[in-house]
């Protein structure tokens, strides 16, 4: 049987092997700083569970097989100024934007964009890293080693963050989860929940934005979509051709989860849409210990990536899925997490129907 390669050996790679297990398929992540020569087949498949890598003796063999499925689109969504240039060349909503270039000056941001400004880093930028805001009332200026490395974007007055995950195969067919609701603390995602009847009326034209650039790309596999709602509009945030964190919850809460439908979709597997079992709900851990007395919850689900704990790194999620509300009321009730956590489980017992 041919073996399905993953580059990169962090949580994602983990999931996407622990949800091809079941299948029986031989999904092997492969740590993109291995100096390994790689045993590849011809008919084995590429794929990868990051958008951007460095060129080491690992990226370089795998980068190399000719079924690297999306190879070529991962350098146009990596880098925030093309990818922007594809959602516009489609003419999809998103926040105003222009290349930071090297004569670009913080007065030409504000007179165009307005007063609050987000330059974004056009490469490796996650969690919020590789963010600088310029702010007209304390006369931020364009920092020199930004030039010629960042985009420009306006700062969007949203209402609420959403995010929409699909997956498409090769034969076109798409597949999409209800939107998700994600809330962001310091530009990192600490909760998400799905699905919510009151986004509903959103689903259609969300799925008709990811499919267009779905179809675009000619992408196989599952990719995601952060946007920002603004009234009945979807603006896009950004793009990862990749299973996404806001995606974590159908492990739970999802007969097929974004990681099987992923690996389904690269290994040319049929597809099929997932059956949603309850309400779910998602909790990043982040900079905080593991705790086995979670367990104790009812409806927990724990995801622990067994990497060190430091302030602001991503460590595990925990999945909850009932059709009990009082289920989950009272594991929210029951969780004990230091700040900022009592805000977004609070935000999450806000938002349970
Ligand atoms: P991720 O971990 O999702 O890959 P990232 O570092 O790539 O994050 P973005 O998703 O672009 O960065 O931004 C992180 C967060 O910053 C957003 O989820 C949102 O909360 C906030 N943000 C981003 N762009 C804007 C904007 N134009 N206006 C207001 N807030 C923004
Ligand atoms: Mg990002
Ligand atoms: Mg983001």
């Amino acid at each position: 049987m041919s073996v399905l390669w993953v580059l990169g050996a962090g949580q994602l790679g983990a999931m996407l092997k622990h949800a091809g297990t079941p299948l029986g398929l031989d999904i092997r992540p492969v740590d993109i700083e291995s100096h390994d020569t790689l045993p590849l087949q011809p008919d084995d498949i590429v794929t990868a569970e990051r958008e951007d890598w460095p060129k080491t003796d690992a990226t370089t063999q795998l980068a190399s097989h000719p079924n690297f499925v999306n190879l070529s689109t991962f350098p146009q969504l990596a880098d925030r100024l093309t990818q922007k240039q594809w959602i516009d060349k489609l003419e999809l909503a998103t926040a105003p934007w222009f290349p930071v270039e090297a004569d670009s000056s913080a007065d030409y941001a504000y007179q165009t964009l307005g007063d609050r400004v987000l330059m974004k880093r056009r490469r490796g930028g996650y969690d919020g890293k590789g963010q600088y805001w310029l702010k007209q009332t304390e006369g931020t200026d364009i920092p020199d080693d930004w030039k010629g490395q960042a985009i420009a974007e306006q700062a969007i007055n949203f209402d609420e963050e959403v995010s929409l995950v699909g997956v498409r195969g090769a034969n076109g067919e798409t597949h999409f989860y209800p939107l998700t609701l994600n809330l962001h603390i310091n530009g990192i995602l600490y909760a998400s929940i799905s699905p919510l009847q009151r986004l509903a009326p959103l689903q259609s034209k969300a799925e008709a934005m990811l499919s267009k650039l779905m179809d675009a790309l000619d992408y196989v596999g599952v990719m995601a979509m952060e946007c920002f709602r603004v009234g009945d509009e979807l603006l896009i945030n950004e793009l990862a051709p990749r299973v996404h964190n806001s995606g974590h919850w159908t492990q739970a809460g999802a007969s097929v989860s974004q990681f099987e439908n992923h690996v389904r979709a690269v290994s040319g597997q049929p597809l099929s849409p997932a059956e949603i079992k309850g309400q779910s709900m998602m909790v990043n851990l982040i900079g905080v210990p593991v705790d086995y007395q979670w367990l104790n919850i009812q409806g927990l689900e724990l995801y622990w990536y067994q990497k060190e704990v430091r302030p602001g790194r991503k460590v595990g999620h925990l999945n909850f899925c009932s059709n009990q509300p009082d289920v989950l009321q009272n594991a929210l009730q029951t969780l004990t997490l230091p700040a900022p956590y009592p805000e977004a489980l609070d935000w999450l017992s806000q938002n349970l129907p």
